[in-house]
């Protein structure tokens, strides 16, 4: 069956974002704000290329909501990023922030580019370029980016040093997700993975289901998914399937997940050291307790949705579901732990970091890892309150939750 649906990720957004305004009884003029970022910066950075030749690149930066405070979120490269995406993907960032309580609005970068055939000096002009383009913008009290797809603590270290000769002094709370030495968390690498762990363990208490021997499938093998996959192992589950790029790995009795993660190369592909593997999408629909999405955007379809045999999914990627496929999961029973809640495990530590920084005081891993606990478990807590109180499938409860404080921020400010 050809897929009819609209797989256009700031118009699903924005579909969501009106149903959840109107659960809480605002008004359309409350729409007509949130429905699109405040800011949209395009940018175009030339860059000389390794082999003498200048390649002109396009970035953008997407403010969603100030409101509550600076906007925060990541800078990705990837050949597949647009304008649409950037400005869905900042939507998502105000809601991450509204569940998990954290002082910030939403905001995000992308380049178009394909850092896999890029060489490091390459990566590292072109990091630095494009913090030129948008110094104006961005800023410690202002806008704050982070590591996203294929964007790591290398190239946020590029990112903050041009940034700081821009200004003429240090300024680290200007981006998160950096080295230890130049003011990171502990903890912040692995953040997004853990608040994924934090959640799978609290829907499985929900289903009654214990960790031990649950039988998980990963999609993605980049920072989220890899890490994902050693906690999930060390922990006792059965990882049966893995994905990345180039396709997907099967085994009932439990893949060898450590001599995978010691042979994945920087950009999370694996597969390509095996014969036959099995089409990326496909691993979805494999037998499994529990199947965590974490590469990219509309995945798990109208037309796959029907064959996924999980009972509960995990989204560790951003916007890995459609919403006619939300609705056959949750008509079929499926506990869906939705992105907006799920992978906020990253811009909570980030919000840690930021808080060091400002403050110049650096915590142990088992503190940011305890609090990360904490503010994950509430934001899950609340939004499965508001999914079982209302009725409504765990998406509209989780933007129902991310959106109400921004709501109220703006209202406050007399801006609606
Ligand atoms: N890029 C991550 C996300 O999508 C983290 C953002 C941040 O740390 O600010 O949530």
């Amino acid at each position: 069956m050809a897929n009819t649906e609209n797989l256009n990720v700031l118009e699903s957004t924005q579909t969501i974002i009106e149903d959840a305004l109107k659960k809480l009884g605002y008004s359309d003029e409350m729409y007509e704000l949130l429905k699109e970022p405040l800011r949209v910066l395009t940018v175009r950075i030339p860059i000389r290329m390794d082999d003498g030749k200048v390649k002109v690149f396009t970035g953008y930066r997407a403010q969603h909501n100030d409101a509550v405070g600076p906007t925060k979120g990541g800078v990705r490269f990837h050949p597949g990023v647009t304008e649409d995406e950037v400005k869905a993907l900042s939507i998502w960032m105000s809601l991450k922030c509204g569940i998990v309580d954290l002082p910030y609005g939403g905001g995000k970068g992308g380049i178009i580019c394909d850092p896999r055939s890029m060489s490091f000096r390459e990566l590292e002009v072109l990091s630095r370029g494009y913090v030129r383009a948008i110094s104006q913008l961005v800023g410690p009290n202002k806008d704050i980016p982070a590591p996203d797809v294929m964007t790591n603590s290398q190239i946020m270290a590029w990112m903050l040093d041009e940034y700081s000769r821009i200004r003429e002094f240090d300024s680290p709370g200007f981006i998160t997700g950096k080295p230890i030495v130049l003011g990171g968390s502990h903890g912040r690498e692995t953040a997004t993975a853990k608040g994924v762990t934090i959640m799978i363990n609290k829907a499985l208490e929900k289903r009654g289901i214990p960790l031990q021997g649950a039988r998980v499938i990963v999609q993605g093998f980049g920072n989220a998914g890899s890490y994902l996959s050693k906690f999930m192992h060390e922990a006792g589950a059965k990882v049966v399937g893995i994905a990345d790029v180039n396709g997907a790995l099967y085994n009932p009795e439990g893949l060898d997940i450590e001599y995978l993660l010691d042979r994945r190369d920087s950009f999370g592909t694996v597969t390509n050291l095996f014969p036959n593997v099995m089409p990326s999408t496909e691993i979805l629909e494999q037998d499994c307790d529990i199947l965590v999405p974490a590469a990219i955007e509309n995945q798990i379809t109208q037309e796959n949705a029907h064959r996924i045999k999980a009972g509960i999914v995990v989204e560790a990627a951003n916007g890995p579901t459609t919403l006619e496929a939300t609705k056959i999961l949750t008509e079929r029973g499926v506990l869906l732990v939705p992105d907006v809640l799920a992978s906020a495990g990253g811009v909570v530590v980030s919000y840690f970091e930021w808080v060091q920084n400002n403050q110049g005081y650096y915590w142990t891993e088992e503190e940011v890892h305890s609090k990360l606990q904490e503010v994950m478990e509430k934001g899950f807590e609340n939004v499965y309150n508001i999914h079982k109180t209302r009725g409504i499938d765990m998406r509209l409860a989780a933007y129902m939750t991310g959106v109400r404080k921004m709501a109220e921020a703006a209202r406050f400010r007399g801006w609606v």
